[in-house]
């Protein structure tokens, strides 16, 4: 985000304060207010009360940034050890805050009972804490990496009093909605889910886990929107940061949606997806994200997961290039190179320009071996 010429302009523009009385709300009608200001939805069967714009707790939060989010009434944090001092950090903002006005959200990495409940205690301890409020299993993509004794783990979390409710964190609901609801153990999913192709892919899987009384938490909510330069826009927003706000009132505007968990750097980047809450999704955002959405189409794979098994080579085609993206879209190359590290050694070895042809053609419009080629040059 921060390289970006555009984008710091705005960073640096400053915006009007928002008001920061509280509404209490579930509805999405009373959501239409004049001022910015907080609207709490209820996430699922948990029954737990969240601001509808919450906040990812990413690799180096902005301290200043986070304890303004607590006194604007966001009460809801995502954080996990996967992102470094994420934990510790936030343990410091918290300190001496009343702990029930908050909920805090973190996860294990881990697929063994002993290691996940290790990695409980730990967490409490980082973040000085006796307990959590979701308790996530990190990044599962596939019911294989959910066994047996990882579902066991977690209702024992729950049953221990250190977990208040359990969940997930998935990049592609279709393929963990129904097994999340016939496991019967977990509260919540946390999964990708932004402007457009969010929607279309994945509104069926959302809809049967509201059904089911799983809270939606929606993650990467503006990542294609933010390291845009709008100047290229043909139509740019009157403000910069506009995309990011369109894109987050997009999200919520779906009742199944609990919660987004944006990261955040500056002020006026958390006062302008603040008003998210309280602003109604009009046709002028439609329009905006539209254009939007045209300009990034050959850059940013929507994770549609529809190339999921179609290289020849095995590449993970749609993690590579959210890996990319991750450099790309917000600036975050180190977090964007561990990524595509951690991969197999012979997955990495893989050139594309190896290829004289792509097996790969993207309904969506992604240059994918020019994509890849670039990550595969970037971050190996
Ligand atoms: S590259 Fe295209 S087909 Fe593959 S996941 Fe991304 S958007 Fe979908
Ligand atoms: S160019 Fe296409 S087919 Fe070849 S390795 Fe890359 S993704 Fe696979």
């Amino acid at each position: 985000m921060s390289n970006n010429p555009s984008r710091r302009k705005f960073l640096q523009a400053g915006l009007a304060l928002p008001a920061a009385g509280l509404v209490s709300s579930t509805g999405l009608g009373a959501a239409l207010q004049d001022s910015p200001r907080v609207v709490y939805r209820t996430l699922g069967k948990t029954g737990l009360k969240v601001s509808g714009v919450g906040y990812g707790i990413g690799f180096v939060p902005v301290t200043e940034v986070v304890a303004r989010a607590l006194d604007m009434g966001i009460n809801y944090f995502d954080t996990s050890r996967d992102y470094g001092d994420s934990e510790k950090i936030f343990a410091g903002v918290i300190k001496g805050r009343d702990r029930s006005k908050f909920h805090i959200a973190t996860k294990s990495p881990s697929r063994r009972k002993e290691d996940i409940l290790k990695d409980l205690d730990t967490s409490l301890k980082e973040l000085g804490t006796d307990y959590v409020d979701i308790w996530h299993l990190h990044a599962r993509d596939t019911p294989a990496a959910v066994p047996d004794e990882a579902v066991e783990a977690m209702q024992m979390c729950k049953q221990s009093g250190k977990a208040r409710f359990v969940g997930i964190s998935c990049h592609d609901p279709n393929r963990m909605a129904d097994f999340l609801i016939e496991t019967r153990v977990f509260d919540v999913m946390q999964t990708t889910y932004s402007f457009p192709i969010g929607g279309y892919y994945r509104d069926r899987a959302i809809k049967k886990l509201q059904d089911a009384g799983i809270g939606v938490i929606a993650m990467k909510v503006v990542v294609a929107l933010t390291g845009l330069n709008l100047k290229d826009l043909t139509n740019p927003p009157a403000r910069e940061g506009e995309g990011p706000l369109a894109g987050i009132k997009w999200v919520l505007n779906n009742p199944a949606i609990g919660t987004t968990v944006p990261f955040m750097e500056t002020i006026p980047e958390l006062e302008m997806n603040f008003r998210a809450m309280s602003e109604e999704f009009t046709p002028a955002d439609e329009k905006l994200l539209y254009v939007m959405n045209e300009q990034i189409r050959p850059d940013y794979c929507r994770m549609c997961y529809e190339c999921s098994g179609a290289c020849p080579k095995g590449l993970p085609v749609t993690d590579m290039l959210r890996y990319l993206a991750y450099n790309d879209f917000c600036g975050k190359f180190h977090q964007a190179q561990a990524n595509f590290r951690g991969l197999p050694r012979e997955i990495q070895d893989v050139r594309c320009s190896d290829c004289s042809e792509c097996a790969i053609r993207c309904p969506n419009g992604v240059h994918v071996q020019a994509r890849l080629m670039r990550a595969q040059q970037l971050l190996a």
